[in-house]
């Protein structure tokens, strides 16, 4: 991911021809004529149409937590898709498969009487939660409060919300962006003292909401410095302002636990959830809501309000047969206590790395998640292409960082080659 945009180019540049499908995040030359086609997959590896053989450390974007082409998800969306592809859940319609994880995810929800937004992914539940906070205070009759807080590095996803809250100014900028969505702010992502300050500048009257990731993915993995979260729920607490938990990274395990508020005692409102629901086998995501927010609308009355939200896949019927048979091996395998094992020989080979390389800056990690921070005379975008020459996959993230972040699947010892692979690659950039 290039992370900031490159001077325009002179007019007279020849034009790129390329392949009809726009590489996403992408700057466009940058990545013409070296594209990587991964065409097969299997457990923690991808396999490449040119016939490399990749590690898969970075769990495609977060989510393959399971690992690649498992055969049991791939009969669970045969099986559905043979008996009933979907049926929408708009109005008195449901499907039986949206019916059953809306269930099972209410029973795994890190607060109590949870009810279940569904739909297609991380920024569309972002958007959701944002939309249910703001009508939450307009139906409560204090429809001034609209502004929703996001920190500074974070990452919500690219939809309206997800651009106008993005804590990353690269993922903000060009699109009239203070009037997509108007009314955001951005606080210090690791300064709770500062985002109280804001909040009596703002004036509570004013916010609906604050969004927070447990850990910051995007941003350059960045463990809360301890306190910051719990200082962030007193004050969500004593100013009335909802708590939204952007889970979709961390939920379903990444930490060691079912979700991070779990690890970090935090009790939402809100929390949204995409990726590791079906470990990107099906797109899904959504929001996990308490009974502060939708008991008003479960209320036995005419004159009850409707949240007028909703999409032709929300509760897809495939998608969400496919997380509830995700759902079961995660638990039938035991692979979320295997992410506490696997997050000590993380922490114990990071901290390695960092003392026997002067070029590392820091390492960060929790759960399964790690970040490299290099110093400035390497570059983590290089370093992330020589580690593919040498069969892995990273990818560097804001602040010269490279991305940890492999499936629950591997073993130690892939664990260890891994993060020795990154320390070799090191070496030789500096060698040269
Ligand atoms: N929130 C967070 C914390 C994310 O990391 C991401 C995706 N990386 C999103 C939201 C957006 O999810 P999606 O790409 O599925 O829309």
């Amino acid at each position: 991911m290039t992370m900031t945009d490159p001077v325009q180019a002179p007019t007279k540049a020849r034009l790129l021809d390329g392949p009809a499908l726009w590489p996403a995040q992408a700057h466009v030359p940058t990545v013409i004529g070296r594209q990587l086609i991964i065409e097969r997959g299997e457990g923690s590896y991808v396999f490449t149409s040119d016939g490399r053989r990749l590690f898969d450390g970075t769990a495609g974007l977060w989510h393959a937590n399971i690992g690649h082409s498992h055969p049991e998800l791939a009969r669970a969306a045969y099986e559905q898709m043979m008996r009933l592809e979907t049926h929408h859940i708009f109005a008195r319609f449901t499907n039986d498969k949206a019916h059953a994880l809306g269930e099972r995810l209410a029973g795994l929800a890190p607060f109590e009487r949870a009810k279940v937004i569904l739909n297609s992914g991380g920024s569309d539940a972002i958007d959701v939660a944002c939309k249910l906070a703001r009508r939450h205070w307009q139906r409560e009759g204090r429809s001034s409060k609209k502004v929703i807080l996001s920190r500074e590095f974070a990452y919500h996803g690219l939809h309206a919300y997800g651009t106008s809250i993005a804590g990353l100014e690269f993922n903000r900028e060009g699109y009239g962006t203070d009037s997509l969505v108007p009314e955001t702010a951005r606080v210090s992502f690791n300064d709770a003292g500062q985002v109280a300050r804001v909040v009596d500048e703002i004036g509570a009257e004013n916010i609906a909401a604050i969004v927070t990731e447990p850990i910051q993915g995007t941003g350059g993995v960045n463990p809360p410095v301890p306190g910051y979260l719990e200082a962030i729920q007193r004050i969500c607490r004593e100013n009335d302002i909802l708590l939204i938990l952007d889970e979709v990274i961390t939920g379903f395990g990444r930490t060691g636990k079912m979700f991070a508020a779990e690890r970090y005692g935090i009790q939402p409102d809100l929390l949204t959830f995409a990726k590791g629901i079906t470990s990107g086998y099906a797109p899904l995501g959504g929001v996990l809501v308490s009974p502060r927010i939708w008991e008003p609308f479960y209320v036995d009355s005419p004159a009850t309000p409707i949240f007028r939200h909703g999409a032709t896949y929300a509760g897809h019927a495939t998608a969400s047969a496919v997380a509830l048979a995700h759902l079961e091996i995660l638990e039938r395998d035991q692979l979320i206590p295997r992410v506490g094992d696997l997050e000590r020989v993380l922490h114990r080979e990071l901290a390695g790395l960092d003392a026997g390389h002067s070029g590392v800056i820091e390492v960060r990690s929790a759960g399964l998640l790690g970040g490299v921070t290099l110093a400035d005379h390497l570059s983590a975008e290089a370093i992330a292409d020589d580690l593919i020459e040498l069969g892995f996959i990273s990818r560097p993230l804001r602040g010269n960082t490279l991305q940890i972040s492999p499936p629950f699947i591997i073993s130690d010892d892939e664990l260890v080659s891994y993060v020795q692979a990154i320390g070799h690659a090191i070496n030789e950039r500096e060698r040269r």
